[in-house]
C-alpha cells in the first residue's frame, strides 16, 4: 500500500535543476571574507544578494539551518542575561531552545499571549516589550504550532509600531515566510519591513535541501557573520548548497499556492469530523485538536501509519498534517481514505 508522509515540508526533495546547479556551481571560500565583509563564495554572495532584494533588506547571511539562523539573531541582538518578548509557542522556543539556555545564550524569556485568531496579542505584546531588560521581541509568521497561521500585514506592522515605541528591535522566524505571503497575497518584503531582521528556511516548502537566510541591515549582518563563526556555522565551498537555494527561490515560491490548496482540500474533508477541533487551514499545515479522544497523537500516529497515512503529533493533543511539492491531491485522497478508515475502526473514543 502507497503510504503519504505529511510528516513534515522538509521532506521535500531536491529537484533535477537543483541538482544540475548544485553540479555546476561556482565555488569558492565562504570563510574569507573581504574588505567590504562579502565571504568568498560567488554563488554564497548570489543567494545572499538575492534574498536581501527579495525581501527588501540591505544584506543577508547564508545559515545550515533555521535553527541556526535564529540563533545567529537572538545572539546577535541579545547579550546573556538580556529578556526577550516571545511566546511559549514560539518555535525557538518550544523546539530549538539553545537561545534559553544557561549552557547556551542564557536570554530570559518574557512572555506575550495570542489572541483567539492566533496572532500576537497586542497589549500583551507591548507589555512584554516594555519589560526591563527585553531587548528584543519575536514573532513567527507563518506560526508552526498554531497550525501555519498567518500574521496579517495590519498585525505585523501593529507589532513593529509597538516595539519601535520600546525601543527595541523585533525578529522574525519566518521558516516558512513564503507560506504566509502567498497565503496572505502580501510581498514577502511588505511583511518583512515590519521587522528588524527576518530568517526564512529553503529547505521547507521551497525544496531545496540545505539551509536557511538570515536578512537585516548591513551593520546587523556583519555582526551575525561573526556571530555565526563563533558558532561553527562558517562554512566553505558552500555555493553547492547556494546553488540549490537560488533555484528554490526561482521556482519553489508561486508553487506554494498549490500546496495551500491541497492543504485545503485535505481539511475541508476533516472538519466533516466533528470529534475533532481544526485550526483554519490559511497555508500548509492543518492541525487536528485530537484531545477529545481520550489518546495522544503518540497513538494516533501509530494507528494512522498502518492506513497508510504518517501524521506528525505536535504535542499530546495536536496532529500536523503537512503538504508539500512531493505530495499531491492523490495523496490528499489517499489521506482522507485512511482518516476514513480510521474513524470506522475508533468511533467509539467518543462515545
Ligand atoms: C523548521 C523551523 C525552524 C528551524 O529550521 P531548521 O532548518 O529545521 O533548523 C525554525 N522555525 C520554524 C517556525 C520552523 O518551522
Amino acid at each position: 500500500m502507497p503510504v503519504v508522509d505529511l510528516r513534515s515540508d522538509t521532506l521535500t526533495v531536491p529537484t533535477e535543476a537543483m541538482r544540475a546547479a548544485m553540479r555546476e556551481a561556482e565555488v569558492g571560500d565562504d570563510g574569507r571574507v573581504d574588505a567590504e565583509g562579502r565571504g568568498g563564495d560567488p554563488t554564497v554572495n548570489r543567494l545572499e544578494d538575492h534574498a536581501a532584494e527579495l525581501l527588501g533588506k540591505e544584506a543577508a547571511l547564508f545559515c545550515p539551518s533555521g535553527t541556526m539562523a535564529n540563533l545567529v539573531a537572538l545572539a546577535t541582538w541579545c547579550e546573556r542575561g538580556d529578556a526577550a518578548a516571545l511566546e511559549p509557542d514560539l518555535h525557538v522556543f518550544r523546539t530549538e531552545k539553545s537561545p534559553f539556555m544557561e549552557k547556551f545564550l542564557g536570554v530570559q524569556p518574557v512572555f506575550y499571549t495570542r489572541d483567539a485568531e492566533g496572532m500576537p496579542e497586542v497589549a500583551s505584546f507591548a507589555s512584554a516589550c516594555a519589560t526591563p531588560d527585553v531587548k528584543l521581541a519575536c514573532v513567527e509568521n507563518s506560526h508552526n504550532f498554531g497550525g501555519g497561521i498567518c500574521v496579517s500585514l495590519a498585525r505585523q506592522q501593529a507589532l513593529a509600531v509597538t516595539a519601535r515605541k520600546a525601543g527595541i528591535p523585533v525578529h522574525m522566524d519566518g521558516a516558512r515566510l513564503f507560506n504566509a505571503a502567498v497565503a496572505l497575497g502580501v510581498d514577502a518584503a511588505h511583511l518583512v519591513a515590519c521587522a528588524d531582521s527576518v530568517m526564512f528556511c529553503l529547505s521547507k516548502g521551497l525544496g531545496a535541501p540545505f539551509g536557511s537566510v538570515l536578512c537585516g541591515t548591513r551593520e546587523f549582518i556583519a555582526k551575525a557573520r561573526q556571530t555565526r563563526k563563533l558558532l561553527g556555522g562558517g562554512m566553505r565551498q558552500a555555493g553547492i548548497m547556494a546553488a540549490a537555494g537560488l533555484v528554490a527561490l526561482r521556482t519553489g515560491i508561486e508553487r506554494l499556492a498549490e500546496d495551500h490548496e491541497n492543504a485545503r482540500h485535505l481539511g475541508a474533508a476533516l472538519a466533516a469530523y466533528d470529534e475533532f477541533v481544526l485550526t483554519p487551514v490559511q497555508s500548509n499545515i492543518v492541525m487536528l485538536d485530537i484531545s477529545a479522544s481520550g489518546r495522544s497523537s503518540e497513538w494516533f500516529e501509530q494507528q494512522l501509519a498502518p492506513l497508510g497515512l504518517l501524521a506528525k503529533g505536535m504535542g499530546k493533543d495536536h496532529l500536523r498534517l503537512t503538504t508539500y511539492s512531493g505530495v499531491g491531491r492523490q495523496d490528499m485522497a489517499r489521506a482522507i481514505e485512511a482518516f476514513e478508515r480510521f474513524m470506522e475502526e475508533n468511533r467509539a473514543l467518543w462515545k
